[in-house]
């Protein structure tokens, strides 16, 4: 008897060659990666074993052609390993992640393939190349020798180890959050339970509880979009500690005890850095980014602290003022900040978060998403229910452009779920390219937003709201992308530039053109009032002190963990609260991600020393807009012709720095950032 097929290793002939979710079976994952493994390993030996001269076609293009199965299949699972996991694919994905870390290994440190790269890179001038190509040679060769292939075997073989293992010690690293996330709810039963929550929680809280099997309650998860709220409304002091400190401490006790893996990966990749020939991993990890150094990074991230922290501990004297007003009786802690600091958001800007849910409903913003890359870039969404996905929730639409040519699908997964990881991301289940024939991209969005009990609108807060427009400019960035090679297409860029398109995006959310049309009452369909609007718009600063420690905190944890030359048997509960020590972290905030749950670099380390890039492409990202503010028009055409030629449909086809110079003329200052914040010096 012939075993029953596997679809992953089968031609997908699904519309738009969209994979066969309903047919997928987590077993067929562990196959499908071993034939993938085997089958890329083989072509990759034989472009490096090829007896002809190296040329850039039967090297660097047989590179990037080669992988394709590999390349399905891994992306696949990994949309279903984040957004719709199960045991059996955490299984898979520990067993994967060891193997996939040597796969890449045996690749990039392949010497015969790294003799034909340097000998073209040496012979560079002379081969003909278009810009294009010169750039993913070039980056090539980088990643060759950032992977280690210049260093001896037993170095090598010593690096290869460490990959594996950091590996390993990531997938743990995330899962054992999860499982705290999982594990962890907060049931309220009753009105006393339930004080001070506004409807909206209410309906998510219902609807969670009613998931659970316990209809008739209330249940709080860990979620950003359940706890956030609930810290911000819930009158119960008690309550509000209880949530607050099980958030805080995800992966930092029991079982799923994160410190001694993080203590593992700090020394891991410190002797990574060294064998490679850099005095930290931060040197090795920014040396391939825009920032280029450690100094850069402190000196931009310095720039901002001391205003900011400044600001936080006079918000902090208010919010303490006001407690005592109301004859609290206590000194603020942490689980007090959001609470406060809404009452008095109410009374200095007049406006609550309770009063502008309702103006804020999921289907209208994913429309001003839909309607602003209209204006900027000509393209039009219409929805498909013909595409299978991998979770009921998810929809479908058709992105085609100004002349009607079909440029992707996009696939939008709104809503938080006991099977998916928390946060909110893009990622693709392939990518644009043209080496493959004119290969259109199918681009997701990931969030985790609170979905409404039966019959109840889906709102969302305002953060919630400018979340979707980020992640959907990410989105852009792989739709429009317009690029020969994989390597470069869409968001294959620095860390430190990948946010840019994403940040920029969501000043388009809070602008009152915007607004006006796609802010309506879920209820009567009337737009938001407009000295609502004005006064949400203007409210934007407000808090802006602590929304800046808490996330310039963690950057500057980060990069300290990550400047350690060595680091064995790192205490890291003492490391985390010294380096906090060190630049007078307020008793009453805690780091936005403290190390223990902080996935953006522990979990996969796609951050790692590499947090702050969230802040140096505001500053690009501020500057950006400014571009359009100048001329009047958020939608002046021949400035988004620009920002499309230059970033969203380039990829990395060029140095970052050349692609922002091209954009706007020259290169981008902190000043706009600041003023953004709040933090700019009182004119003079
Ligand atoms: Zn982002």
């Amino acid at each position: 008897m012939t075993p029953p097929a596997n679809p992953l290793l089968e031609t997908w002939t699904a519309p738009f060659g969209v994979p066969p979710f309903a047919a997928l079976k987590p077993e067929h994952f562990r196959d499908a990666f071993t034939r993938a493994f085997d089958g890329h390993a083989a072509e990759v030996d034989a472009i490096a074993a090829d007896p002809a001269a190296p040329t850039f076609a039967n090297t660097i293009e047989a590179l990037e052609r080669s992988g394709e199965l590999l390349a399905r299949v891994s992306s696949v699972f990994w949309v279903l390993a984040g957004a719709d996991t199960n045991e059996p694919i955490q299984e898979i994905e520990r067993e994967i992640s060891p193997l996939s870390a040597r796969h890449w290994n045996r690749i990039s440190m392949n010497a015969d393939l790294y003799r034909r790269i340097e000998d073209l890179h040496r012979r560079r001038d002379a081969l003909g190349l278009s810009s294009e190509q010169a750039r993913v040679l070039e980056r090539y060769r980088t990643q060759y020798r950032r992977a280690g292939a210049a260093l001896d075997n037993t170095a090598k073989a010593r690096l290869a180890e460490i990959t594996e293992r950091l590996a390993t010690l990531g997938t743990s690293f995330g899962q054992n959050v999860l499982a705290d996330e999982q594990s962890w709810t907060l049931v309220l039963d009753g009105e006393a339970d339930l004080a001070g929550l506004p409807d909206f929680l209410r309906a998510s809280a219902r609807g969670a509880a009613e998931e659970r099997g316990l209809a008739g309650k209330y249940v709080i998860t860990l979620s950003r979009s359940s706890v956030e709220p609930f810290l911000t409304f819930s009158a119960r002091r008690d309550l509000r500690q209880k949530a607050f400190e099980a958030w805080v401490a995800r992966g930092d006790a029991g079982k799923t005890d994160n410190k001694a893996l993080i203590a593992e990966m700090v020394a891991l990749r410190a002797e990574r850095a060294r064998l490679l020939g850099y005095p930290s991993f931060a040197h090795y990890r920014l040396d391939d980014a825009m920032a280029k150094t450690p100094d850069a990074v402190r000196g931009l991230l310095d720039r901002v602290w001391t205003p900011a922290r400044a600001k936080a501990l006079t918000d902090r004297d208010e919010l303490q003022a006001l407690a005592d007003a109301e004859g609290g009786g206590f000194k603020l802690a942490p689980w007090d900040w959001r609470y406060y600091s809404e009452k008095l958001r109410k009374v200095k800007c007049d406006i609550d978060e309770g009063s502008v849910k309702p103006y804020l409903q999921l289907d209208r913003i994913i429309a001003a998403a839909f309607h602003t890359a209209n204006r900027l870039f000509g393209l039009r969404f219409a929805p498909r229910d013909d595409v299978a996905t991998w979770h009921p929730d998810v929809r479908v639409w058709e992105v085609t452009d100004a002349t009607g040519r079909h440029r992707g699908l996009f696939f939008g997964d709104y809503f938080s779920r006991g099977s998916k990881h928390s946060g909110a991301w893009m990622t693709t289940l392939r990518d644009q390219e043209k080496l493959a024939g004119d290969i259109r991209p199918l681009v997701l969005n990931v969030m985790n937003f609170n979905k409404a009990g039966d019959g109840e609108p889906n709102l969302l807060s305002f953060d919630d709201a400018r979340t979707l427009f980020h992640e959907f400019g990410h989105g852009l960035h792989a739709l429009l992308s317009d690029v020969t090679y994989p390597l470069i297409s869409g968001t294959g860029v620095s860390t430190d530039f990948v946010e840019l398109p994403s940040q920029l995006y969501e000043h388009w959310f809070e602008r009152p053109e915007i607004l006006r049309e796609f802010a309506v009452h879920y209820r009567t369909g009337e737009p938001m009032p407009e000295d609502l609007l004005q006064r949400l718009l203007a409210a934007r600063t407000f808090n802006s002190g602590f929304a800046t420690v808490e996330y310039v905190a963690c950057a500057l944890v980060d990069l300290d963990f990550h400047l350690l030359p060595s680091a064995h048997n790192l205490d890291v509960a003492g490391f985390e609260q010294e380096s906090l020590q060190k630049i007078g972290m307020p008793d009453e905030i805690v780091m936005r991600h403290r190390p223990t749950h902080f996935g953006h670099i522990f979990s996969g380390g796609g951050y790692a020393s590499a947090y702050y890039s969230y802040m140096w492409s505001e500053v690009m990202d501020a500057d950006a807009f400014d571009a359009f503010a100048e001329t009047g028009d958020i939608f002046d055409p021949k400035t988004a012709k620009a920002l499309h030629d230059n970033i969203y449909s380039a990829g990395g086809s060029r140095d970052p720095a050349e692609l922002y110079t091209a954009f706007r003329g020259r290169l981008p200052t902190p000043e706009a950032l600041l003023r953004k914040r709040g933090f700019a010096p009182a004119e003079v």
